[in-house]
């Protein structure tokens, strides 16, 4: 096995795995991925690249000329990676945006385990499932339409959208209506402050960046007082790990789940397609995560 700090492990046989985005020198994906590689006794290095928005092209064919046997894509390159692919998953066609490279003699097929990175770690750790909920969900972002097509896909009752630009709003709620069986919405932002709203919606899901850091007392203006021990409130936030939205929602009684699951489930996901193998403990990484992130 290959010890990522001092390389003795490294030989003519280790895979190298990846990530393309820019910039990428903040990213947790390195230490996460080669914990993996490392725990399930993978020969692989996983590293980061920063790739400049016009070389997105000549960085994949040269990761597939070398054999590189999988990578993750992040900002920018979700969705310019596309034209450079050899197929594509359902969610990836359906969100547009690709977060999942896996090498096939043919090209790079592209996947997108965000919105079912979520759905993971929220079946792992809140017993929660998709099919047949009701959900609110506040932004019509990049992030948003991820986790809608997931929820969509895996059967959600009704998706309520609620955004500071409605028209965004209503375009993921027709896209998602026309993907799947399930009922849509789209509100304004203002609408959130009905606390009818909280009586048809158990499950709120915050996808917008209110509330990130360094802006740690923004949120989303949701009717706090209308939480209750009913609801989970869900933020995809992890920088801070408990946002004001979770600390508030908390002390009403609402279960609570941060981002961080998110982010680590859709990096079990990608390491699945790469290596066919799943990490045992990812709850101790997680642990080594929030160490890293509040150090
Ligand atoms: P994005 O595509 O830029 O979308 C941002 C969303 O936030 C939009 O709905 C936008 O509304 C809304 N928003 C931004 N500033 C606002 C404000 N001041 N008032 C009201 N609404 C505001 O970004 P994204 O890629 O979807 O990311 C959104 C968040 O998800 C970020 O915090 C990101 O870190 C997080 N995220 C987490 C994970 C994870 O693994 N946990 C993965 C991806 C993203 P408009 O449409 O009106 O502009």
């Amino acid at each position: 096995m290959p010890d990522v700090k001092n390389k003795s492990g490294i030989d003519a046989k280790t895979a190298l795995f990846g990530l393309l985005g820019n910039p990428v020198g903040h990213s947790m994906s390195p230490f996460m991925q080669n914990q993996f590689l490392e725990q399930c006794g993978v020969n692989g290095v996983y590293l980061a690249f920063a790739v400049e928005k016009d070389a997105i092209g000549d960085a994949i064919r040269g990761m597939h000329a070398m054999g590189v046997q999988g990578a993750n894509v992040t900002i920018p390159h979700k969705e310019a990676v596309i034209p450079h692919l050899c197929g594509m998953s359902k969610a990836a066609q359906a969100c547009g945006a690709v977060n999942t490279l896996v090498y096939t003699p043919e090209g790079y097929y592209g996947d997108n385990t965000d919105g079912s990175g979520l759905l993971a770690a929220l079946a792992a750790k809140n017993g929660w499932k998709a099919a047949g909920q009701k959900i609110l969900m506040i932004g019509a972002g990049g992030a948003a339409k991820g986790v809608a097509v997931a929820m969509a896909l895996e059967g959600a009752a009704e998706i309520c959208i609620a955004n500071r630009t409605v028209e965004k709003a209503q375009q993921l709620a027709e896209q998602i209506a026309a993907l799947s069986d399930t009922r849509t919405a789209a509100i304004s932002m203002e609408s959130l402050q009905n606390p009818d709203l909280y009586k048809e919606y158990s499950t709120i899901v915050n996808t917008t960046s209110l509330g990130m850091s360094p802006n740690v007392d923004d949120m989303a203006p949701v009717c706090i007082e209308a939480l209750n021990e009913q609801h989970l409130v869900v933020d995809l936030i992890y920088n801070p790990m408990e946002t004001k939205l979770l600390r508030l929602a908390k002390a009403q009684g609402a279960k609570t789940a941060s981002g961080l699951g998110m982010f680590v489930y859709q990096g079990v996901l990608a390491f699945e397609k790469w290596t066919g193998k799943t990490p045992e403990h990812i709850d101790d990484i997680e642990s080594q995560l929030i160490e890293r992130l509040t150090k």
